[in-house]
């Protein structure tokens, strides 16, 4: 609360729905203010407008599907250029004192990985300076400057991961991450209407869910933040309410077995057929695909009958045509069957760290989807977490009935 808090030093990140018009903008530019004149300082780094990153994406793809990654970053990354002048703009509106920079302008230094950039270091002199100065500092957030001197962006979703490498380099004394829903829910509230505002998360359990397709945090943000163990509040831009505290110990003395539920409609599957059965194979095949940096997510392979056998696996969907491709190719090579895909499917996740120590909730997440006539196409499981791929058609009824049966709709946070 902007009330309590005095004399820290902030880093707070607005979504892009915060930030969607002038109005919000001129929202959260007030909500800074009053977070400064408690005595705190605040670097704020925001994402693009509203849908801003989407159009953009549409306006290249109109003009060449196969622009190169490098134009991507130089294009992509001007939606955050944007909010950032314009939030510093409101700031001095109220008589304030702010700058805007780019990643780059603060040092925010990558690998040159386009499009799916890696932070290597901060360099937060800059930033620091003009804290002294006085002002409030506004980042745009979601890239950086490789080490090759060009723009790169971190990934979609990304500027929680600027916002939180901040945090770590300027060792705030806070990281709040401010979106369009109050905190983290056990599902995502916008699909299931009674899911419940959790008070705290811990890492595990939020890497678990933002990894098996929670947006509301990015994967690669949660792990900065548990390896420099930087707690994170995840809270609502139009309300004063507190949301939820991602740390390390939550307090709870004992936790419900099942805390999250995640749905993900962005996977397709592929399936290589009448793969010879033999020592070698699954390891050429999935590390031709990882040179590839295609990231592979379940993997199954059959029995094999007679001498060959089927491996089926999942990838993002936006991956789909060129993991055919290799995987056509690699077919070949190997003498082996067809390569058939699906890519109307969707996987359910239960998450929890309370699985640790209990028996049969896999059991259990089998036989609700089994009595609701869910079919499993897959299954694959973690020490804290359990997912099913079924098929799209069914994915919403598979999350709505797996949160009501866990009860998930009556957990006390
Ligand atoms: P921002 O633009 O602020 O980064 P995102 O759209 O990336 O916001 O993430 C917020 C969205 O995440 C919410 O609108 C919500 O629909 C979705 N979401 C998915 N799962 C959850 C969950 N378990 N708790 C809260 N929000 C969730
Ligand atoms: N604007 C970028 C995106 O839409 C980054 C972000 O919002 O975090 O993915
Ligand atoms: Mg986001």
């Amino acid at each position: 609360m902007p009330g309590k808090m005095k004399n820290k030093l902030i880093v707070q990140k607005y979504g892009g729905t915060s930030i969607a018009n002038t109005k919000k903008i001129k929202n959260v530019a007030g909500r800074i203010i009053e977070y400064t004149r408690r005595g705190n300082k605040v670097v704020a780094v925001v994402s693009a407008m509203g849908d801003t990153t989407d159009e953009l994406v549409s306006l290249a793809k109109n003009i060449n599907p196969e622009a190169s990654e490098r134009e991507m970053d130089m294009l992509l990354s001007t939606g955050e250029q944007i909010s950032s002048s314009l939030l510093a703009m409101a700031i001095h509106k109220q008589g304030i004192e702010s700058i805007s920079f780019t990643g780059a302008q603060v040092g925010i230094i990558t690998d040159t990985d386009h499009t799916q950039a890696r932070i290597l270091k901060i360099e937060t002199d800059r930033i620091k300076k003009e804290l002294t100065k006085g002002k409030i500092v506004i980042v745009a957030g979601f890239q950086g400057l490789s080490t090759a001197l060009e723009i790169t962006t971190l990934g979609r979703g990304g500027s929680d991961l600027s916002a939180v490498a901040l945090a770590v380099a300027l060792k705030a004394d806070l990281c709040e991450i401010y979106t369009d829903v109050e905190g983290i829910f056990t599902a995502d509230p916008r699909i299931i209407s009674k899911a419940r505002k959790l008070k705290y998360m811990g890492f595990d359990e939020m890497l678990e869910l933002s990894s098996r397709g929670a947006q509301v945090m990015h994967t690669r943000a949660v792990e900065v933040a548990k390896k420099f163990n930087i707690p994170l509040h995840v809270r609502g831009s139009f309300t004063k309410k507190e949301g939820t505290i991602i740390m390390k110990d939550t307090p709870s003395l004992e936790e419900p077995v099942v805390r999250g539920i995640t749905l993900d409609e962005n996977e397709a599957k592929i399936t290589l057929c009448n793969v010879l059965d033999k020592p070698g194979i699954a390891a050429r095949v999935f590390n031709e695909l990882a040179s590839q940096d295609v990231n592979v997510d379940m993997i199954v392979q059959n029995v094999g009958r007679r001498k060959t056998t089927d491996i089926s696996f999942t990838v993002p969907k936006k991956k789909l045509t060129k993991v055919l491709k290799l995987s056509r190719d690699l077919a070949k090579r190997l003498g082996s069957g067809d390569v058939i895909f699906d890519d109307k499917i969707a996987k359910v996740s239960i998450i929890g760290v309370g699985m640790k120590s209990h028996s049969g909730v896999a059991a259990k997440c089998f036989s609700i989807l089994a009595k609701n006539k869910i079919n499993i196409d897959m299954i694959s499981t973690s020490e804290i977490s359990i997912s099913c791929v079924v098929k799209k058609e069914v994915g919403k009824k598979a999350l709505k009935t797996l949160h009501k049966e866990f009860k998930l709709d009556k957990i006390k946070m």
